[in-house]
């Protein structure tokens, strides 16, 4: 640092943001890391991770993203539970507007990643957090020996079923088609699970509720339009994610639906910041990709800066 001016702010933590912060630290670039008030992304909200290399046993994500995080600040990375409200990218060095104080630095790594996508039909605003949740490991204990539904037909639709037969009596899991994009081997094992039952073409259409909190849900076949009610006191919505990049106003460019465009290997259209993770990835989104971003974007931060004598 010089000048109060940084080498390297890393926005967002995560498997992207903390393997930048491993690989730049150990450059010496004394990286500072915004992670967010809800450090460690995506993977504190998952239960099992089992196809991370190095784990031959399994791990749970908030565990290995805590493994990240030491390994990093380790070798010195620093961070900041804190989310970013701002940045002004206009001109050098970079601004990063964080709780009212402003943060200069001459490189920038974003790896923000993604939040889960809310179905957005009738009655869903009012019952969030009261039986509709988009996270199982979150607050699927609350529904034991209870009857939930679960919606979508990914692979964290799977999941999600799969974890909750741990409390509720019985998971069914409501797709709008009956083609998948879940992997075989997590469809599967929802498949043969007996307290999962797996519904094909039903889309949710409104959500039912009294003053108990969700009771429910009217269900439409997309084929024929026709209509039925289930009944169920708790759902979970896994339909996808979408990228976190409302804080940068605009000020690198993305793709329709706000996923970072890289420009020149892992830099944004705005030279000398980069971005990693699944805030860029529209096709893989796993944990070992995220990661291996992380380290492309760090080594393209540590050269360009380089590069422009900094
Ligand atoms: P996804 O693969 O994009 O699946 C989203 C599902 O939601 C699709 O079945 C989609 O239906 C459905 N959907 C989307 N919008 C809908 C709407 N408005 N109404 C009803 N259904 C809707 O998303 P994901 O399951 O979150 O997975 C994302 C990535 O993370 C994937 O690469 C996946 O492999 C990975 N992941 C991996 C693991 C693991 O390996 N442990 C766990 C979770 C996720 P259509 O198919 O009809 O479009």
């Amino acid at each position: 640092m010089t000048d109060g001016i940084r080498d390297l702010i890393i926005i967002g933590s995560g498997p992207a943001g903390y393997t930048a912060g491993l690989y730049s630290a150990r450059a010496m670039l004394k990286p500072l890391m915004f992670a967010g008030y809800m450090s460690g992304g995506q993977l504190m909200l998952t239960s099992d991770v089992e196809n991370f290399p190095g784990y031959p046993s399994g791990v749970t994500g908030p565990e290995m993203m805590m493994h990240l995080r030491e390994q990093a600040e380790r070798f010195g990375l620093e961070v900041e539970d804190k989310n970013v409200e701002s940045v002004d990218f206009s001109g050098r060095p970079f601004k990063v507007v964080v709780e009212g104080e402003t943060f200069l630095s001459h490189s920038i790594v974003i790896c923000t990643g993604a939040e889960a996508i809310w179905l957005g039909v009738e009655g869903e605003d009012a019952q969030k957090g009261r039986g509709i949740s988009t996270c199982a490991t979150c607050d699927g204990a609350f529904f034991k020996d209870e009857e939930v539904l679960v919606i979508g037909g990914g692979d964290s639709a799977m999941e999600e079923a799969t974890f909750l037969t741990r409390f509720a009596s019985k998971v069914t899991i409501l797709h709008r088609r009956d083609t998948w994009r879940a992997s075989k081997v997590m469809l599967d094992r929802a498949r043969t699970h007996e307290k999962i039952e797996i519904r094909p073409f039903r889309q949710v259409v409104e959500w039912l509720s009294d003053d108990s909190g969700l009771t429910g849900a009217v269900l439409e076949d997309p084929r024929d339009g026709s209509r039925e009610e289930i009944s169920s006191t708790g759902a979970f919505i896994a339909i996808g994610h979408k990228p976190i990049t409302a804080f940068l106003e605009g000020q690198v460019e993305t793709d329709e639906e706000g996923y970072i465009l890289h420009k020149e290997h892992s830099m944004t259209s705005v030279a000398g910041v980069f971005a990693a993770g699944d805030v860029v990835d529209t096709r893989y989104r796993q944990a070992i990709t995220a990661a291996g971003m992380g380290c492309q974007a760090a080594m393209d931060a540590e050269r360009w800066l380089e590069d422009n004598q900094h």
